[in-house]
């Protein structure tokens, strides 16, 4: 029996998103843009699934844009705000623990000029809306701020540095990347403050190659693929109707048991959290205020990798703990106040509502027995 705790890397499609995907790749199968009736058919399917993004994000349908997921989405929401409002001001604030996405993009504008500043959390983890404020001037162009880091779970206060910002200067532009807080965390545009949302389809059981990027009705962005007027011009190409579909399908099927979800979560969570803390050589990273959809521990004196395939041989899935690249550690966790030993030993634990009591039970029994079996 499978055991699958990788859910911050992806998620298993729901039947609602499966269920989408046959109908429009059986029925409606149309290119969007033929104006005759199986163009218009799959219009509908993406339209729907438009309304139905935005009816869990709390925003206008015509507010959100179709891309390929959400590297895509920061790609156009960080560059294409830095092409339309980056003339003058050329200043970015972003936090130091955000997504390979937003921290490549950022390297990219380094080189076309822009003053990236990277503000870290504090010694102990903890990220501070002022340590942020305090780097807004009348330079700041950008602001960008992840919800829920995919490391370790942390919430970071986007909300309050979005918002104080805005009221400080509400010509800076704000950028969320919530992939991992959209559908799991209550959120809303309204309250957020971003003008611009990262979203990506395949966190949420739906399809990888499908996300979406809210742009805040007024906010003017500059296109960074040209073609043709798919999405208001911004992202030309014919769309993927079928996981576009499968992206609404999901969101409309997981809006309305976020809280139930959450609370679940939350206790699976916990119980975890009690079992490991019963066990030696254990660090629990758990995080006041953090998503309960992700727990990041480290198993002293064994390594990430060694561990995560012995526990795959009994088809337990998890991560290693740090986003690593090519074996070297993204420095997200070493940011939040890990040393390098907790570093190389890292796993992450990420949930969704589907897994059970005995998936943690089964997950506590590989890990210790890890510790009995591997070599030190
Ligand atoms: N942002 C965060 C926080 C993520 O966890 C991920 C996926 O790992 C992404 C962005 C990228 O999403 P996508 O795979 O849809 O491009």
């Amino acid at each position: 029996m499978e055991h699958y705790f990788d859910n911050a890397a992806t998620t298993k499609p729901c039947a609602e998103a499966a269920a989408a995907v046959m109908s429009c790749i059986s029925t409606h199968y149309g290119n969007p843009s033929s104006l005759h009736r199986k163009g218009l058919e799959a219009q509908h399917e993406m339209e729907f699934a438009r309304q139905q993004i935005a009816a869990a994000l709390g925003c206008k349908a015509q507010e959100i844009l179709f891309t390929s997921g959400a590297t895509e989405s920061t790609n156009l929401a960080l560059r294409g705000a830095a092409a339309a409002y980056g003339r003058k001001r050329k200043k970015i604030i972003v936090s130091a623990v955000e997504h390979a996405s937003v921290k490549e993009t950022m390297a990219h504008l380094e080189t076309q000029g822009f003053q990236i500043v990277a503000v870290p959390p504090d010694k102990n983890g903890i990220y501070h809306a002022a340590d942020f404020l305090k780097e807004v001037d009348a330079e700041t162009c950008l602001i960008s701020m992840m919800l829920v880091n995919n490391e370790n779970g942390a919430r970071l206060p986007a909300e309050e540095v979005f918002r104080s910002a805005k009221r400080r200067d509400p010509e800076i532009i704000t950028h969320c990347d919530a992939v991992q807080g959209f559908l799991k965390v209550p959120m809303k545009t309204r309250t957020l403050g971003a003008d611009l949302i990262s979203l990506s389809g395949h966190k949420v059981h739906a399809l990888k190659g499908a996300g979406a990027l809210y742009v805040r009705q007024g906010v003017r962005l500059r296109p960074v693929l040209y073609g043709s007027h798919q999405e208001k011009g911004l992202r030309p190409g014919t769309e993927s109707v079928p996981l576009i579909a499968a992206f609404g399908a999901a969101a409309g099927a997981l809006f309305p048991t976020i809280e139930q979800r959450y609370q679940k979560v939350s206790q699976l969570r916990e119980a975890l959290i009690q079992g490991l803390q019963k066990m030696d050589g254990v660090i629990i990273r758990d995080i006041p205020g953090a998503s309960p959809y992700v727990l990041n521990i480290s198993l002293l004196g064994y390594r990430s990798e060694i561990v995560l395939h012995y526990l795959e041989q009994r088809e337990i899935y998890i991560s290693s703990g740090s986003a690593c690249s090519k074996g070297a550690s993204s420095g997200v966790l070493e940011l939040f106040g890990a040393k390098p030993e907790e570093v190389d030993s890292a796993l992450r634990i990420s949930f969704c509502a589907e897994n059970t009591e005995e998936d943690v039970a089964a997950l506590l029994q590989g890990l210790q027995d890890a510790q009995r079996e591997l070599m030190h």
